[in-house]
């Protein structure tokens, strides 16, 4: 099944993420950049092991989740089925939780401070796993919301990759809710520039064409690819 073949038998899932992906393909078409240049990242949350087989057996293979624990107890028989699966962590990270997330995981979105980039990097020592790693930025500088500020942000990459040599490929926001993501967008890319890093993990499923036309790699999709998410 294609995706330029729907068919009334194709579950919703697969659906969705095939229009998601049209949509993600024109974007880059009017960013001038190639289809394959960014990421589509299904955010899959909160979503039932079926939900997810229904997306792995379009070929999909990128998947993101919130909480180490789920992705424990939901992925182990579902990444032995479909080979070359990839889970990246998108929620905070508390530091206990540094060395399963590792484990667990093979990109982490939420590199935000000190104290966890120490653990993280002690847990690669340990294992040899160096899951690629996206410092979350606070661009909208919001009280209570993770990621480091803005004017820590290059001083903060630094230490991650100077003094914890931890595998840092971009940076990662979440603009605040109910403004304008465009100018949020803009200050990561020009933020990422300064820092000599190349990947972008920015736009959810309102977004994520802005997010694209600001020089997106890796966007962060749940709802417009699975629907509206379980109570949980
Ligand atoms: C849940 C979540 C997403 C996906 O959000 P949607 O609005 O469902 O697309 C993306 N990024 C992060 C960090 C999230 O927590």
């Amino acid at each position: 099944m294609t995706a330029e073949q729907p068919s009334a038998t194709e579950p919703d899932t697969a659906r969705r993420l095939a229009a998601v992906t049209r949509r993600l393909h024109l974007a880059c078409e009017r960013a001038g950049v190639l289809p394959g240049d960014v990421r589509l990242v299904a955010v899959s949350k909160f979503h039932a092991p079926p939900v997810l087989a229904d997306a792995l057996e379009t070929g999909h293979r990128h998947f993101g989740e919130s909480r180490v624990q789920e992705v424990q107890s939901k992925w182990p028989p579902l990444r032995e089925r479909y080979p070359g699966t990839r889970l990246h962590l998108i929620g905070p990270l508390q530091t206990n939780k540094a060395a399963a997330a590792v484990g667990a995981f093979d990109v982490l979105h939420s590199v935000d401070r000190p104290r966890l980039a120490a653990a993280l990097a002690t847990a690669m020592e340990r294992t040899g796993r160096r899951p690629d790693c996206f410092v979350q930025v606070n661009t909208g500088d919001e009280a209570h919301k993770s990621g480091v500020p803005v004017a820590a942000a290059g001083a903060f990459v630094k230490e991650c990759v100077g003094t914890y040599g931890l595998p840092v490929v971009g940076l990662m926001c979440i603009p605040p809710y109910g403004r304008d993501p465009r100018p949020q967008f803009a200050l990561l890319r020009a933020l990422a520039a300064e820092c000599g890093l190349r990947q972008l993990s920015m736009g959810m499923s309102a977004d994520f064409e802005t997010a694209v036309a600001e020089g997106a790699t890796t966007v962060r999709v749940g709802e417009a690819v699975f629907g509206p998410r379980p109570r949980h």
